[in-house]
């Protein structure tokens, strides 16, 4: 795996940011983890995934923590919260994690983290629901709302044996108790063109950010997990983490197909490259990046 020259936190410049509509966009950056390839890519077997990425000496791809800031009539949000400080160092160096905490990313990018009104976390597993709250139990954003689905808080709250210790229950506890949490559910608008949209397919309540009018290029879409990076685009690529893959592929299908005939700009959540891109079908009918000429 080549090393990379890229700096531990990066943000687009304001000049650089992307409008859709009534809400701009900025991606920042927050650090890199290394999730086990295996893992990421499920069932879908090496010799396909390994022609767009490479791995680690321990098996493991090395991802961005990606969020985004966007801008709408006046409201700041802030798309996830990476990993956080709450891991143990063991855990950090299991998962191959370098940075992660938003906000010491965003202070040192320029940005202060009490500016941010709304907090979306795609779902509460680790990597995007992490650094809700610092490590003695404050939320890292005093001002925000955080908005999760209600169907994530209940499977993070709930029983089955798969998800105990998986979802990040105490986080969400501590931003319930200080007033902080809001629970959604389905399709709801946070700020003028900023909506979020239950997907379930990763987590029971994963959801997508859509951002923009609903028509033309005009719009863009952050995936969360549901599609982390492009090279999980292939329709049928679920990842070992999605707790319901056949939903997954439903969603996944329905939100390209809108996504390639919308020439719809995508964010993706753990992708090391450039962004956002648009997606085109390939001669074979497969979802791809579209070549910028
Ligand atoms: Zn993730």
């Amino acid at each position: 795996m080549a090393p990379t020259t890229e700096p531990l936190y990066a943000i687009t410049p304001p000049s650089e940011a992307r409008t859709y509509g009534a809400a701009s966009v900025r991606v920042v950056r927050v650090g890199w983890f290394r999730p086990d390839a295996g893992g990421f890519f499920g069932v879908v077997p090496r010799p396909l995934w390994s022609r767009f990425t490479e791995t680690d000496e321990r098996g493991r791809l090395r991802c961005r923590l990606n969020l985004l800031l966007i801008e709408a009539g006046g409201t700041r949000l802030l798309v996830e919260t990476g990993t956080g400080e709450r891991l143990t160092d063991k855990d950090r160096e299991i998962k191959g994690i370098e940075g992660g905490q938003p906000a010491v990313a965003l202070r040192e990018l320029g940005e202060d983290p009490a500016s941010v009104d709304v907090v979306i976390v795609s779902h509460l597993h680790y990597d995007h629901a992490g650094g809700m709250v610092d490590a003695s139990g404050q939320p890292l954003f005093p001002n925000a709302r955080y908005v999760v689905q209600r169907d994530d808080a209940e499977a993070a709250r709930g029983r089955e044996l798969r998800l105990q210790g998986i979802m990040e229950a105490e986080q969400l506890d501590l931003l319930r108790a200080s007033g902080q949490l809001e629970e959604v559910d389905g399709e709801v608008e946070l700020a003028p063109e900023v909506r979020v949209m239950r997907t379930g397919g990763h987590t029971r309540g994963s959801q997508a950010v859509l951002i923009g009018a609903a028509h033309g290029s005009q719009r863009a879409v952050f995936f969360g997990d549901l599609i982390p990076t492009r090279w999980q685009l292939p329709v049928r690529w679920t990842s070992a983490f999605d707790d319901y893959p056949i939903d997954a592929v439903e969603v996944r299908h329905d939100l390209l197909s809108r996504a390639v005939t919308g020439g719809w700009w995508c964010y993706f959540t753990h992708d090391p490259g450039p962004m956002p891109v648009q997606l085109a079908l390939s001669e074979r009918g497969a979802v791809v990046v579209r070549e910028t000429p």
